[in-house]
């Protein structure tokens, strides 16, 4: 099959609050905004920015575990909106997720081999031998000892938990995982074996992940591109190398300044962008970023940048850093200016 694996294009998603006493108008939530991106088989793409910028709703959009309010999801060029329910349940052996949280997102009255096995036996029937097979199999690929298959959740660590959870994803064979701050509950040294264990798989497997994360830390380990979004939109997207060497909208690189730099010889930039990120009940116009700004000219209270490609093939979304052909805005701030959110 020719073209990417996934395809979204214009993705949006809106929540209605619920009218509110007196109130003629509902408001509503802009969760995710007009989000358009793809995915290769075997590829990476991490997804990054801070809590409450619409990451998570876009996992359960990829997973049509809801609807969007507009634009389309396609799988191999199949819009998941037109798949009715069988085809649907077919279709979404094809993806999987993993969760932030192993613990609940784990039947604790089933013991690890059900949990493997029971995903399967939705599509097929199994022998108890094959069940155990099964199961076997999937724990020694996660670095388990198949003997694990009969100990519950409760009797597991943080780390067996998740692999367990990236086991019972691959019991269908996916071809993408969708991977929800997957590593974000547990220990460092923990976090570091299951990034492995997913690059791992990947590499014998060919499976493709959307890796959403807040924490830079692990998206510079595990992506191969990376999309960087605030307040619904995306905002700069950019191969890995490319987006921690020379960020360049002025959100990416304050979020970068903002990390921990495990790296002594690696200079932590200094100006902060002060605030908090706005609600996306309300808003601010034009570019979302711009009441944080120390970039900000007087067109972006006004215009919604959109995505413009650069010269190394990178998008990024600002009037100042990256804009549109024809339109010259110049910054209230030398463009060299060093930002980190704080
Ligand atoms: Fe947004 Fe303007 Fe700042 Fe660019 S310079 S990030 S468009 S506010």
């Amino acid at each position: 099959m020719n073209g990417p694996l996934l395809k979204v294009e214009n993705l949006t998603k809106h929540y209605p609050l619920g009218a509110g006493f007196l109130n003629k108008t509902t408001p509503v939530v802009r969760a995710v905004e007009n989000l358009s991106f793809s995915v290769e088989a075997g590829e990476t793409l991490c997804i990054v920015g801070e809590s409450g910028c619409g990451k998570s709703t876009v996992a359960r959009l990829l997973m049509r575990l809801m609807d969007p309010t507009g634009g389309r999801v396609l799988i191999d060029e199949t819009d998941i909106a037109s798949l009715k329910k069988h085809a649907l349940r077919a279709f979404r052996r094809r993806m999987q997720m993993v969760f932030q949280d192993p613990f609940s997102s784990l039947n604790p009255r089933l013991t690890a081999g059900q949990i493997i096995t029971e995903p399967v036996e939705n599509f097929e029937r199994l022998s108890r031998k094959q069940r155990q097979a099964l199961a076997a199999d999937l724990l020694r690929k996660v670095g388990m000892a198949p003997e694990m298959m009969h100990r519950f959740p409760s009797e597991m660590s943080g780390g067996q938990r998740q692999r367990l959870g990236i086991a019972r994803a691959l019991a269908l064979e996916p071809s993408l995982i969708i991977a929800d701050e997957a590593v974000s509950a547990l220990d460092v040294s923990v976090q570091a074996q299951i990034l492995n264990l997913l690059m791992d798989l990947q590499e014998q497997m060919g499976i493709a992940f959307v890796f959403i994360s807040h924490d830079l830390g692990v998206v510079e380990h595990i992506g191969h591109r990376v999309a960087v979004m605030y307040l619904g939109r995306i905002v700069e997207l950019a191969t890995r190398e490319a987006l921690f060497a020379t960020p360049v909208h002025p959100y990416t690189e304050a979020l970068i300044a903002a990390a921990p730099v495990p790296d002594p010889t690696r200079v932590r930039l200094e100006a902060p962008v002060e605030g908090e990120v706005p609600s996306p009940v309300n808003p601010p116009t034009g570019c979302a970023f711009h009441p944080r700004c120390p970039l900000a000219v007087e067109r972006c209270r006004i215009d919604i940048p959109s995505l413009t490609p650069m010269s190394d093939g990178r998008l990024v979304a600002c009037h100042v850093r990256a804009p549109a052909a024809g339109v010259n805005a110049q910054p209230v701030v030398a463009a060299n200016s060093s930002l980190a959110v704080r």
